[in-house]
C-alpha cells in the first residue's frame, strides 16, 4: 500500500499508477454525488467593517499620517499657535467626544458577541460568514486547480483517499451536531510531501499524503480529521478574521499618531513596523494557538465518539514534536507539540469514557479489518524508513 503511495507522489518516475485531472464529481458522505461548481464564479464580496482591519487601511492611514504631519510642518507658527488654543479650550467637549467614541466602541462590542457552537464559549464575530465563505471558495479553489494543474490530486477510486473518506464518513456518522451536518463535506487527497491536512470553512478537507507517513496508527488520522474538521463546525476562520481584523482596525489611531508624531518616514516606518510585530506576537498568536487548542480537544472528541482511541491524541503530538520538526501548518500560531500532548492527556479521562459508552472494542475490531482489507498496515518502522 505505502509503494503505491510512494508511486504516486514519483508519478513521473516510477509511473505506478495513472494519475487523472481532478473528477467533476466528488463523493458526498451521503453516498450521492455532485457537482463541483464551476472555479471563478464567487459571489461578489460584501465590504464590512472589517475591511478597516485591512493592510490597504493600515497603508491609507500611514499616507494620511505623513501628509498631515508635512502639512503642519508647512503651517505659520501663528496659525499652529491658534489651533493648540482652540482645542485646549474645548478640551471638555474633546474628553466628552473620546468617551463617546469609547461607550459607542464597547456596545458594539457587546452586540457582537455570540456563542461558539458545542462549545458555548462567548466570542466577537464581526465578519459574516457569506464573506469568509466567498474568501474560503477563492481560496480552496486557487489551491485545488493548482494542484489540478500538477496532475497531484487522488481519483475517490484510489485506496489513500478510501481510507481517509472511511474515517471521515465515521466522524461525520458518529458526530450528530447540527453544526457537523450542515457543512457540505467534499473530501480532496493531493500528492504532496508535507506533512499536512486543513479544511476550509466551506466544508472542503484537503490532506497531503506526506501527512499520512508521520502518522502510525489509523487514531492518529482521526484525530489529525478531527481537529481539521472542528475548524470548520466551530467557524474559527470566522472568528480568527473577525479578532484579527477588529484589533487591526483599532491601531489605525495609533498609526496615524506614529506617522504624524515620527520627525522623519524612515523612523515612522520602523515604529509602524515594531508595533505591528508587537500586537502579532501579544495578541494575534495567543488568539491562533488557542483557537489550535479548542480544535485539539473538540477534535479528540469527535474521534472518541466514532470509536478511534483517545489516547493517539496526546501519543500524536509527543511523536510528532520528536520525529518533525519541518510540518509548516503546525508552526508558532500552533501551540508547541508538547503542551498539545499535555493539554490532550488532561482531557483523556473523559474522551476514554465516550468511547466506553460507544462500545467501541468492537468497532476497533472492525477497524482493523478495514486496515487489513485496504492492505495499508500502520507500522511505524515502514512509514519511517521512507
Ligand atoms: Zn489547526
Amino acid at each position: 500500500m505505502w509503494r503505491v503511495w510512494r508511486g504516486y507522489c514519483h508519478i513521473k518516475t516510477s509511473g505506478l499508477v495513472q494519475l487523472r485531472q481532478v473528477p467533476h464529481h466528488v463523493a458526498l458522505f451521503n453516498g450521492k454525488r455532485q457537482l463541483c461548481r464551476p472555479f471563478r464564479t464567487s459571489a461578489p464580496l460584501h465590504i464590512g467593517p472589517w475591511i478597516l482591519g485591512t493592510p490597504l487601511a493600515r497603508f491609507a492611514i500611514a499616507v494620511a499620517g505623513r501628509y498631515a504631519r508635512r502639512w503642519w510642518k508647512n503651517l505659520p507658527d501663528g496659525e499652529k499657535a491658534s489651533m493648540v488654543k482652540y482645542v485646549r479650550e474645548r478640551k471638555d467637549t474633546v474628553f466628552l467626544v473620546c468617551l463617546g467614541g469609547l461607550g459607542a466602541l464597547v456596545t458594539y462590542l457587546a452586540m457582537h458577541i455570540e456563542e461558539a457552537p458545542i462549545t458555548g464559549r462567548r466570542r466577537f464575530i464581526w465578519v459574516s460568514n457569506e464573506d469568509l465563505e466567498t474568501m474560503s471558495i477563492g481560496e480552496f479553489e486557487g489551491a485545488i486547480q493548482k494542484y489540478t494543474e500538477l496532475n497531484a490530486v487522488l481519483e475517490p477510486s484510489h485506496q489513500a483517499y478510501k481510507l481517509i473518506k472511511e474515517v471521515v464518513e465515521k466522524l461525520l456518522a458518529a458526530n450528530q451536531y447540527k453544526e457537523v451536518q450542515n457543512i457540505n463535506w467534499r473530501l480532496f487527497v493531493v500528492c504532496n510531501e508535507e506533512a499536512n491536512a486543513m479544511t476550509y470553512p466551506t466544508g472542503e478537507i484537503l490532506v497531503y499524503t506526506g501527512l499520512l507517513k508521520q502518522l502510525t496508527t489509523v487514531d492518529e488520522l482521526a484525530m489529525i480529521l478531527g481537529h481539521e474538521m472542528s475548524h470548520a463546525v466551530l467557524r474559527h476562520g470566522q472568528e480568527k478574521l473577525s479578532v484579527t481584523t477588529f484589533i487591526d482596525s483599532l491601531l489605525l489611531f495609533p498609526i496615524a499618531i506614529i506617522w504624524f508624531m515620527a520627525p522623519f518616514d524612515s523612523l515612522a516606518y520602523l515604529m509602524h513596523m515594531i508595533s505591528k510585530r508587537l500586537v502579532t506576537m501579544a495578541l494575534h498568536l495567543p488568539y491562533s494557538r488557542s483557537l489550535e487548542t479548542e480544535a485539539d480537544m473538540i477534535g479528540m472528541m469527535f474521534a472518541a465518539r466514532a470509536c478511534y482511541n483517545p489516547a493517539a491524541g496526546p501519543s500524536l503530538w509527543s511523536h510528532f514534536g520528536a520525529n518533525n520538526n519541518s510540518i509548516g501548518h503546525y508552526k508558532s500560531t500552533h501551540p508547541p507539540s508538547e503542551e498539545r500532548s499535555k493539554k490532550l492527556q488532561e482531557l483523556l479521562p473523559i474522551a476514554k469514557s465516550l468511547w466506553e459508552s460507544n462500545e467501541c472494542e468492537k468497532t476497533q475490531a472492525a477497524h482493523k479489518k478495514f486496515n487489513k482489507a485496504t492492505g495499508h498496515h500502520w507500522k511505524q518502522k515502514t512509514l519511517a524508513v521512507s
